[in-house]
């Protein structure tokens, strides 16, 4: 549920950070600095030296790796990728997974289908950009593993970022109930995918159970399994192809995994990714930074250790008006929340944190921010 914030990157260029110098001489004795990453988009209309001013500003501020998303082309991510390294920032690409906007490669029946046998393809749920696809589809996996694979190859690229790598919110976050004008306390069948054919059909063969026959599935243990291996699945494959082109593959995820099992049916636990960036956007949920710190003790506690786990943080635009703003997508922490939020993430074990976005954080929250980021909790 992110909005992407190609039209503020323009402001990100006059935001000026306050970077006193006592700082950063008290941190220049100290070796410790908690590492950042952060989402961001573009390039849209910068030009190389504005990018180079933009990544020149973000390092300063103690960002040490990107998340970009700039599309598909292959051509972008060298370019701005190209920029990011001259700069010294790591690289990733940040690309949505199965939300995919149709297109002549993409079949119409390649899409997802809920539980009323509506398309994603012309009848998405929620909001009109959710044209999932179909996670079963030989095509599907296909197509995204070559458009990953193009991308992984590029030698400015350092890793791929996986987003949208889930099923269609089969229930909504607690916080954005009001916006949508919905009571999901349970499973209903307008937001409950997949229902195509070889979805249905490969589940039958597998337990024998019809689903199509059953009055509330929502009841049925194994179809839920069945939707969190077909997820799974694709991320094993597009883990092989992006580790073939000797890349790293990590991946935006929903709080949990309990939280993401429950409404996205992202068993993240069991994938197969190097690092995990769980989307802790407390304001999401109703929950405050407490609550960052207890769900990413959970995730580190989930992966036994094995892999890394970057604490994303969902950062108030405008925190002046965050009282007036009905909209949660407008929510977000606080400058007076982000030093907690950063330390509960860091002291139940995450091995760094990803700003959603250094275009979101006010003057008053990089001042913050910079005392954050060089503590050791
Ligand atoms: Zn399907």
């Amino acid at each position: 549920m992110r909005i992407c914030p190609l039209s503020l990157l323009a402001l990100l260029i006059v935001l000026c950070v306050a970077c006193t110098s006592t700082i950063q001489k008290e941190v220049a004795d100290n070796d410790y600095k908690i590492p950042v990453y952060a989402w961001l988009g573009g390039p849209g209309e910068l030009t190389d030296s504005q990018l180079k001013e933009q990544f020149n500003d973000l390092k300063k501020k103690g960002i040490d790796v990107l998340m970009y998303n700039g599309g598909q082309d292959p051509d972008v991510y060298r370019r701005v990728g190209k920029i990011a390294k001259e700069v010294g920032l790591g690289f990733h690409t940040w690309i949505p997974t199965m939300v995919q906007k149709p297109r002549e490669e993409l079949k119409t029946e390649w899409y997802a289908i809920n539980g009323n046998g509506e398309s994603a393809y012309d009848k998405p749920a929620y909001v009109p950009y959710y044209q999932f696809l179909c996670p079963s589809r030989p095509g599907v996996q296909n197509f995204l593993a070559g458009m990953y694979a193009r991308i992984a190859q590029l030698d400015e690229v350092d890793a791929i970022h996986l987003d949208y790598i889930r099923f269609p919110d089969v229930i909504l976050a607690r916080g954005l109930w009001e916006k949508y004008g919905l009571v999901m306390d349970k499973e209903y069948p307008g937001y409950d995918y997949c229902y195509c054919d070889v979805c249905t059909s490969g589940f039958q063969q597998q337990t024998g159970i019809d689903i199509k026959s059953v009055e509330d599935p929502s009841q049925v243990p194994e179809w839920k399994q069945y939707r969190y291996d077909l997820i799974t699945n694709v991320v094993g494959i597009l883990s092989d192809t992006v580790h073939s082109h000797g890349k790293e593959i990590n991946g935006a995820v929903f709080p949990g995994p309990s939280i993401a099992k429950k409404i996205v049916r992202q068993e993240w636990d069991k994938w197969s990714l190097d690092t995990y960036f769980p989307m802790n956007y407390n304001d999401f949920y109703l929950e405050d930074t407490k609550w960052i710190g207890e769900v990413t003790n959970e995730a580190v506690q989930a992966l036994n250790g094995s892999k890394p786990v970057i604490s994303g943080l969902f950062i108030c635009p405008n925190p002046e008006r965050k009282d007036q703003e009905s909209d949660p997508e407008n929510h977000g922490l606080l400058p007076e929340e982000l030093t907690d939020a950063i330390k509960e993430s860091m002291k139940n074990g995450a091995a760094g944190i990803c700003l959603f976005t250094p275009d979101r954080m006010t003057e008053a929250h990089w001042q913050v921010f910079e005392k954050a980021i060089y503590t050791e909790y």
